[in-house]
């Protein structure tokens, strides 16, 4: 072995030790099979509550159809940039769909919610600019943020006031204000008119990523703006992503065509990275069409959600305050956290314990999530189990 791999091999092992010793080593659980709501792991049938599938759509056949369908007829893969050769005549209806369907001028697809967030505050703010954000904005946000090379300011957690105090301070430049729709670790909405007035008053320029609202919230599903009555005309930039209600995998900016056509220009995040598969384009399509049809499913999730909670609140166990499908059980110690979800997994329940740092230290939690495909069983059968363990 060569002296460098050995320098190597022991830095990642004092690495590995540590992060054992705090009880926050990672590992990642194999599964065989996956139906709406289930998951087949070590030979063994659980039902899935740590899932971000919602509406039971990642398993839906006519979205595998047409899938298939659009693979057999495009090929797989996108063959390049979307500026180059792989922009497709799916991507481009799925864009205009998204945008019908949000009621902004014009939507881009980006690989994923992640490019998307880095490819927004690349392109709309640099050095001498400010971005203001949630103190709990998710992390593709806080990268961001940084790789802007705008100054980062945050406010405390849905905190307006707090918010007023930091547009305060950021004069000078582009201003961004940047917050979660749906908050992805804890399930609450952010007060989306308070933030939007905010911005009105301070000239700043609200963008909303709304991942875990998208496909769940508002009658139409088109998110935390609409569930809250707050017109979209009121957010410049919204983020959404395909990966969680719509079943998928990829993400879409939505707002005015001027925006959308500085991104496709700027954003290096949607130059040099591969198209996202047409196939895919395809099938969100389909989820689409769902989404805006079938009122039925987002009614079950609701009645899962208010099961949940109810029976939660009968046990005794403490939730955070949320409204949406994830349900978060805050239990403290990274350690007692995960014994939990190893007690849980051995009656059948799929909830992974959520630990720093995705969440602040001292704060490890249970992160359950509810979908549609969810039956009142499987409900009941968690609240049982979790009384039990805990
Ligand atoms: C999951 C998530 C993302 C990342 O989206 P991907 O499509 O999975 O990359 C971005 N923002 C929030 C709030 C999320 O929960």
């Amino acid at each position: 072995m060569n002296p460098a791999s050995d320098r190597l091999s022991q830095w990642l092992a004092e690495a590995q030790a540590k992060r054992s010793a705090a009880s926050l080593q990672r590992n990642r659980i194999e599964l065989s099979q996956r139906s709406a709501g289930k998951a087949r792991a070590g030979g063994r049938d659980l039902v899935n509550f740590s899932g971000n599938d919602y509406l039971g759509l990642a398993t839906e056949p006519a979205l595998v159809e047409a899938l298939a369908e659009a693979a057999r007829e495009h090929g797989v893969g996108s063959g390049a940039s979307a500026l180059v050769s792989g922009y497709n005549s799916l991507h481009a209806r799925l864009e205009q769909s998204l945008a019908d369907h949000l009621g902004t001028e014009a939507a881009l697809l980006f690989p994923s919610g992640y490019h998307a967030n880095l490819a927004v505050q690349t392109s709309l703010a640099s050095k001498g600019d400010f971005i203001v954000q949630d103190r709990l904005c998710h992390a593709s946000l806080i990268d961001g943020a940084r790789l802007s090379g705008a100054r980062l300011l945050r406010y405390p957690h849905c905190d307006i006031k707090g918010l007023e105090r930091q547009l305060e301070l950021a004069d000078g430049g582009q201003v961004l204000v940047v917050s979660d729709g749906v908050f992805s670790m804890d399930g609450d909405i952010a007060p989306l008119a308070g933030i939007a007035d905010c911005c009105t008053h301070h000239n700043a320029c609200l963008v909303v990523d709304d991942a875990h609202g998208t496909g769940v919230l508002g009658h139409g599903g088109r998110g935390s703006f609409e569930h809250l009555g707050v017109p979209v005309a009121r957010i410049p930039v919204l983020i959404g992503t395909l990966g969680k209600a719509f079943g998928i995998s990829g993400a879409y900016v939505a707002g005015s065509a001027a925006l959308i056509d500085h991104l496709v220009n700027h954003a290096r995040t949607y130059l040099y990275t591969t198209a996202m598969p047409p196939p895919l384009a395809a099938a969100g399509l389909k989820a689409l069409e769902i989404i805006q049809k079938e009122v039925a499913r987002r009614d079950a999730l609701q009645r899962r959600i208010g099961q949940f909670r109810k029976g939660a609140a009968a046990r005794g166990l403490k939730l955070l305050e949320s409204e949406t499908p994830i349900q978060a059980l805050v239990i403290g110690q990274a350690s007692a956290a995960l014994e939990t979800s190893q007690r849980l997994r051995e009656q059948g329940f799929l909830v992974v314990a959520i630990r720093p740092p995705t969440v602040p230290d001292g704060t490890a939690r249970l992160r359950i999530t509810l979908s549609a495909a969810h039956t009142g069983l499987q409900v009941e059968g968690l609240l049982g189990a979790l009384e039990q363990c805990l």
